[in-house]
Order: C-alpha cells, then sequence, then structure tokens
C-alpha cells in the first residue's frame, strides 16, 4: 500500500536522499524546503519550519495529493557554530527554534492524523553530537539531545495508537553542511571515525527507511547510531 510521506528539509542532502530512498520503496513523498522550488519527481510544499501556519499549509499540501501523512521524518535542520562565550542569544534560539521546536511543531501537526488512522512513524534526524557534546555547537548539541527527550515522551504517549516515534543519530555526512567545515577539523574529525570516512547521505536514508518499514513496527523510542563508530557507548 501506497504511503503518504512527508521530509522536512528533502529538497537537498540527507532529506533528499530519504526522499528519493522512500519514493522509490513506493512511497508518495512530498518534501518541504524554504524556497519550494520543484524537485524531480517529488511533491514539494514550501515551508519554514519556525512558521506553525506554514507547517500546516504543508501538511495540507500533503493530505490533499497523497492523503493523511503515516510517515513524517523530521529533518530540517541549521547549525550556527560559536564558542559559549561568543554565542549571541540570537544564534542559541535559531538553532533551537529550527532544530527542535520546528520537529516539535511538526510532529504536533503530523499526530492529528495518525492518532485517526491509528498508524504512523515519526522519524527525528538527532547528531552523534546530541549525546557526546560538541565544542562550539552548545546550541546545536542542545537542540539535537532535545530530539531524544521529544522523541522519547511521544513514543511513550503514542504506542497505544500504533505509532512509533525514533531518532536516526547520524555522525559526519557528506553534505553542504559538512562541507562548510574547516579542513583541519574534518581531518580531526575522520581520524576519531572507527570506519574512516564520512556517511553517504543515502547511508542515513536507508536507516531512515528501516524504520519507516513493517520490520521496525516493534521498535519505538529507539536512538539508531548511523556514525560509523564514532558515537559508542553513548
Ligand atoms: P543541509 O544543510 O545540506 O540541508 C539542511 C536542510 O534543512 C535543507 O533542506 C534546508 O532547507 C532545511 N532547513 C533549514 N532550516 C530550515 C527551516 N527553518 N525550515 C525548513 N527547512 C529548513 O543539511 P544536511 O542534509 O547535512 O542535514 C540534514 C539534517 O541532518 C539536519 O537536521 C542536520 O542537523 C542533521 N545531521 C547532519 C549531519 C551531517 O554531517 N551533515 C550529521 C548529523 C546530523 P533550505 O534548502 O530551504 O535551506
Amino acid at each position: 500500500m501506497t504511503r503518504s510521506v512527508l521530509v522536512t528539509g528533502g529538497n537537498r542532502g540527507i532529506g533528499l536522499a530519504i526522499a528519493r530512498r522512500l519514493a522509490d520503496g513506493g512511497d508518495q513523498v512530498t518534501v518541504t524546503s524554504r524556497s519550494g522550488e520543484p524537485v524531480d519527481g517529488l511533491t514539494v510544499a514550501r515551508c519554514d519550519v519556525r512558521d506553525a501556519a506554514a507547517v500546516d499549509e504543508a501538511f495540507g499540501r500533503a493530505e490533499a495529493e497523497h492523503g493523511p501523512v503515516e510517515v513524517l521524518v523530521a529533518n530540517a535542520g541549521i547549525t550556527r557554530d560559536q564558542l559559549l562565550a561568543l554565542m549571541s542569544e540570537d544564534d542559541f534560539a535559531a538553532v533551537l527554534d529550527t532544530n527542535l521546536t520546528g520537529a516539535y511543531r511538526v510532529a504536533k501537526r503530523a499526530v492529528r492524523g495518525m492518532i485517526r488512522m491509528r498508524r504512523g512513524r515519526i522519524i527525528f534526524i538527532s547528531s552523534v553530537v546530541g549525546l557526546l557534546g560538541s565544542g562550539g555547537q552548545a546550541n546545536y548539541a542542545a537542540s539535537k539531545a532535545g530530539l531524544v527527550g521529544l522523541a522519547r515522551s511521544l513514543a511513550r504517549e503514542l504506542g497505544s495508537r500504533s505509532i512509533t516515534v525514533n531518532v536516526v543519530a547520524p555522525g559526519f555526512v557528506d553534505t553542504d553542511m559538512t562541507a562548510a567545515l574547516p579542513e583541519e577539523r574534518r581531518a580531526a574529525i575522520l581520524a576519531s571515525v572507527p570506519l574512516g570516512r564520512l556517511a553517504s547521505a543515502d547511508e542515513v536514508a536507508a536507516a531512515v527507511a528501516f524504520l519507516a518499514s513493517a520490520g521496525a513496527g516493534y521498535i519505538t523510542g529507539a536512538v539508531l547510531p548511523v556514525d560509523g563508530g564514532l558515537g559508542m557507548g553513548h
């Protein structure tokens, strides 16, 4: 049966790889982006996850095209790295608003339909640094750790309706976000990854597709690392 899927920030990077993989598996996928520019073969809804009205409209678009959203992937995220002493409150708040409150907004909108259907999958894209910490990324790591508490609370609230809520925690993935890292930082990161390389976006997408699949029906409140071993033990 084809499912209606919504992926936030699905126009590029990890979100696009997730959207393409789920679409290849037969799902009807709507991706959101801030520009709303077309993405080949996918339905696009313009949406800034900081705006609850825009989130509502994007879900309206997905529902009109493909029916109630059965799989939500909350992937949209930003970094504004800075040491704490230099980090402005604006940079802290912007990262929390996008990465954590944005995920709350889309999950809240998604569960309306999922509760009615008595089924659903919610997958939050966190990060290895949410549990490991990362100097210069206090805002980002706090937002990504927050997703774990959010997911586990929702897993408890929604389990009786057969809605699962899980977290994927990627390590360093080859996308625009990591291309922006200085060369020596990149080399230091790679030296600490047991597998000795960055992940491809599609390797993250494969884990998301698994959590969205029938085979993962009894998995909820889990944090699935896709990090080449970087976060082992956390
Ligand atoms: P990119 O920077 O390549 O893409 C970010 C995506 O998020 C874009 O689609 C962007 O849309 C969207 N986005 C950003 N802000 C907003 C907003 N306010 N409203 C709606 N959409 C928004 O990032 P990645 O693909 O690398 O990362 C995707 C997710 O994976 C993020 O949550 C990130 O934190 C996480 N992650 C990434 C890792 C990596 O190494 N790359 C490692 C661990 C986690 P737009 O095109 O409109 O800007």
